[in-house]
């Protein structure tokens, strides 16, 4: 309480919320009122309007405050993950939140999220246990988090909550763009910081529409190879496209076999004999990818400083 007065003299928040917001005019002001009641008092709310072509920025504009509330319009619709990103670039706090600007996520749960970053973590993600969306989104969801715990080897149940407490180093951190705020707690743990979780009450959405449909999935997908690229190769790109120009190796031999093996009918043993061509092919181009990506690191360090890891502590 007192290092909350303290925080509010010298004008300084405790918490920074950023809330993206594409066409969600129905829920400003109701948004608003919840955060004002569940923060301290010495906190900034920072919304985003993401080029939003409803009521969304007038709305803004009307519950603007100068010392608790400000608000951004980005000129054209850029995805979340870019308004997060303008976002963070204004926190003042030491802590961050993030929630969603559609009123799913309960302001109401921010203590929660402090209690487990108090425990010693560094990114504090929501658990929607009990998920209020269409049944396609959820099994999807359900999918798409457990395909991301096998590859990435991060154990979240919910990898894209978008309610998430952070401290401010690891959003000053953060580069994402496109739809990669789904990656957040794996470019997080990848760079060194403690992710934990927390459950969460997630409300079903009264205004507006979902921003995202099934492409969702297929975007996910496709943005895995770029994560791990971004993470666990990062520093071996060629590794990581030699286990692709294995697999694409392999799976070609494997059809090329079944193919002459005469054990398929015709037209699927062509198909067979003509995809497995293809992936034989592609082996030594994977492999080439990965060096040239080798290459453009190498070309990248040359006249500069060298990058060396990151020192958590030294004696020297
Ligand atoms: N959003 C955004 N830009 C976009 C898409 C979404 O700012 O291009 C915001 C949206 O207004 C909401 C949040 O991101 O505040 C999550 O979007 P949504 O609720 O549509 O996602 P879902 O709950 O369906 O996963
Ligand atoms: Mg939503």
């Amino acid at each position: 309480m007192i290092g909350d007065l303290q925080a509010a003299m010298l004008g300084t928040p405790e918490i920074s919320v950023v809330v993206p917001m594409h066409n969600e005019e129905g829920s400003v002001e109701e948004l608003a009122r919840q955060l004002r009641q569940a923060l301290p008092e010495a906190h900034e709310v920072i919304f985003v309007d993401d080029g939003s072509t409803d009521r969304t920025w007038p709305r803004l504009l009307g519950i603007h405050d100068p010392d608790r509330v400000r608000v951004v319009k980005l000129r054209v619709r850029s995805g979340k993950s870019a308004a997060l990103m303008a976002g963070f670039a204004r926190c003042k706090a030491p802590v961050v939140f993030t929630l969603d600007g559609d009123l799913q996520d309960d302001p109401a749960e921010i203590p929660k999220f402090l209690s487990k970053l108090a425990e010693g973590h560094d990114l504090v993600s929501g658990w929607k246990r009990v998920r209020h969306d269409p049944l396609h989104k959820v099994a999807a969801s359900r999918v798409f988090n457990f395909v991301m715990r096998h590859a990435t080897g991060l154990q979240l149940r919910d990898m894209n909550c978008g309610f998430k407490c952070y401290r401010s180093e690891v959003v000053k951190r953060l580069r994402i763009h496109g739809d990669q705020h789904r990656f957040i707690p794996v470019f997080a743990a990848d760079a060194g910081f403690s992710v934990a979780e927390v459950e969460v009450r997630h409300r079903p959405r009264v205004h507006g529409r979902s921003k995202y449909g099934l492409s969702r999935m297929a975007k996910g997908f496709a943005d895995l190879g770029t994560v791990l690229l971004r993470t666990r190769y990062k520093d071996r790109p060629a590794h990581g496209f030699g286990l692709l120009a294995i697999a694409a190796g392999v799976s070609g031999i494997f059809l090329l076999l079944l193919s002459a093996g005469r054990f398929l009918p015709g037209l699927a043993a062509f198909a067979a004999e003509a995809l497995g061509a293809a992936l034989v092919v592609c082996a030594p181009v994977l492999i080439a990818a990965g060096w040239v990506a080798e290459f453009l690191l190498h070309c990248q360090a040359v006249g500069r400083k060298p990058e060396l890891p990151e020192v958590e502590q030294a004696r020297d």
